[in-house]
Parts: structure tokens; C-alpha cells; sequence
């Protein structure tokens, strides 16, 4: 079954071409002026082919490890960076989906924190119709202070992603302006996009029996709802895995399509591997053989402790 899965071995190469756009891109960011030289392209390409196609990290993290392995090398801060391009412009807090990107918004200020560290002026909770993020103002930029419960445009801020959760930075390079009015702030975004290794996946996986009462919808137990006692359950796939970055552990659960999207599986076809193996179980094992240890990005809401995949990508 897992003829459609990639198989761990195989090697999603990044091409010399990407290499030295990427490499090209990063030393763009960096001062013309700089005590020491800076490394060739060849250098940073080299450096960030390792990182992919040896050590199988996505382009975009090895981008970012390298921006940071540089800044170390010449002692700059990450505000002494350029960044050409700039400012994307006006957008939305829920559209946020990308780190160290240039943005504007116009947000209204729902909470501030006590900030943890010196470093930090003012840290808390900004708003828009769209949703709800953390920022963060640090304390070098010598920026406007935040009022709780005004709106201000905040120009030239920059986004920020810590395990799949963005925020807004605001540095010296950004502006603060009051503005009048209000905003009607909406829910939390609470998408978070994860990239990280699955570690496991956890009993109760594969083929699975759930309570055909709508209402319910549990999964049976030998047979058994908790709550409706025997009943004709009816079958569904799923996966609850566990991703583990060495760092953080974050537990997922695959719903029908989105196991069925990784798994290379359909309902249909786990259940006739049932039948013929009259075992359940061999749908699970299936599922561990073909995905465990290779490397994700999922994204999806948080509830509880579980992140619902809505989309799942295998990298590399
Ligand atoms: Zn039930």
C-alpha cells in the first residue's frame, strides 16, 4: 500500500539554479560596507546545499539558518539587514502566513503584557477584523508607545514565525501612527503551520469504526460507543500522529482526506486490506510503515492539544 508514499531514501533535490538565487538573495541583504569580507556566492550556495540536499532541511529554513550564521559571522543585528522589496503593503493579520515579511497593518491594540526581557518595550495583542496576533516593539527602536484600546497604523513591520505561529515585529525601521475610530477585532487566527519530523502515530490510526449517531460520532471500542452502547458502527480513516522537532512535540490528528491525501490510501482500499488480512490493524501498521520518520508540514487549527491537519505536505 505504500506504493504511493515517497519512500525516505529518495532525494528531493534543490537545483544549482535555486542555490544561487537563494544564495544571491541573502547576500543582497547584507552591507556593502562590512569589516571582513563577505563570503562568494559559490560560498553561501555551497553552505545552503548542504543544508537541503544532504541534510534534507527545506530551502527556506536553511535560507533563514544562513541569513542568521552571517549576521553571527559580521555582528550585525537583524535591523541592519535590507531587505529589498520592502513593505508588502496593507494586509490583513489573518493573511499573515510568511515570516520576515515587510508589512502594513492597521490594528487595534487589545492587550498588552509585561515584557520578560529588556530588550522588549512593549509586547502584547493586536487586533483587526480578520483576527488577532502578538507583537512585539522592541526597545532599541525608540518607537511611539501603544495605548490598550487605540488603533494605529503600523508601517513597515515585520512578520515573525516561531513554530508555526506568527507575530509582528515592530523595529526601528517601522512607524506608528494613531489613528481615529475603532476596530470590531475578530477571533484568534489560530492556524499553525509545523514542519517537523512524525515521530509516531499512536493507537486508535488507520481503520477505524465511529458511532453512527450524528450527534456522537465516537470511536468504538470493540464495538462499543461509550455512550450508545453496541452499535453498527461505520468505518472512517484516520491518524493521530506525533511531531517531534527535538524541540517541541506536537500532536495531529489526520481526518478521512487528509490521511487519505498522505497515506495514499483510500477508505475503500483500507478496508479490503482488512478484509483480506481480517484484521484492522494491518491499516495502522501500514500507515506507520509508509510515513513515521520521514519529515511534514501540516497546518491547521489547534484545539486542545491536537493540530487538525487541514493540509500536509511531505518534505523531502
Ligand atoms: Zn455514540
Amino acid at each position: 500500500m505504500s506504493s504511493n508514499a515517497t519512500p525516505a531514501e529518495s532525494t528531493v533535490t534543490v537545483s544549482d539554479a535555486d542555490l544561487s538565487e537563494a544564495a544571491n538573495g541573502i547576500l543582497e541583504q547584507f552591507p556593502d560596507d562590512l569589516d571582513g569580507d563577505l563570503p562568494s556566492a559559490e560560498e553561501v550556495a555551497s553552505r545552503l546545499d548542504q543544508m537541503t540536499n544532504q541534510y534534507k532541511v527545506p530551502l527556506d529554513e536553511a535560507r533563514r539558518a544562513a541569513v542568521s550564521h552571517y549576521r553571527d559571522v559580521f555582528g550585525l543585528e537583524y535591523d541592519d539587514l535590507e531587505f529589498p522589496g520592502q513593505s508588502a503593503g496593507d494586509i490583513t493579520l489573518a493573511s499573515v502566513d510568511q515570516d520576515e515579511q515587510w508589512v502594513d497593518v492597521t490594528v487595534k491594540v487589545v492587550e498588552l503584557w509585561e515584557p520578560t526581557h529588556d530588550s522588549i518595550d512593549q509586547v502584547g495583542l493586536i487586533g483587526d477584523e480578520s483576527g488577532r496576533l502578538k507583537f512585539t516593539k522592541w526597545a532599541k527602536a525608540e518607537l511611539l508607545t501603544l495605548e490598550e484600546g487605540r488603533v494605529y497604523k503600523l508601517s513597515n513591520v515585520i512578520t515573525s514565525e516561531y513554530k508555526g505561529r506568527y507575530s509582528i515585529n515592530l523595529n526601528s525601521r517601522s512607524n506608528i501612527e494613531a489613528v481615529d475610530g475603532d476596530i470590531d477585532v475578530g477571533a484568534d487566527v489560530e492556524d499553525v503551520q509545523l514542519s517537523a519530523p512524525m515521530v509516531a502515530i499512536q493507537s486508535g490510526s488507520g481503520l477505524i469504526k465511529r458511532c453512527p449517531d450524528e450527534d456522537c460520532t465516537r470511536v468504538l471500542q470493540n464495538g462499543r460507543c461509550s455512550e450508545h452502547g453496541d452499535v453498527e458502527g461505520e468505518f472512517d480513516l484516520r491518524i493521530k500522529a506525533v511531531f517531534d522537532d527535538g524541540e517541541t512535540v506536537q500532536y495531529a490528528i489526520f481526518d478521512r482526506e487528509a490521511t487519505e491525501a498522505i497515506g495514499g490510501i483510500t477508505l475503500e482500499e483500507a478496508k479490503e486490506m482488512a478484509m483480506d488480512a481480517l484484521d484492522t490493524s494491518v491499516v495502522e501498521d501500514a500507515l506507520i510503515d509508509a510515513l513515521v520518520g520521514r519529515y511534514y508540514s501540516v497546518e491547521g487549527p489547534i484545539v486542545g492539544r491536537y493540530l487538525l491537519v487541514n493540509e500536509a505536505e511531505q518534505l523531502g
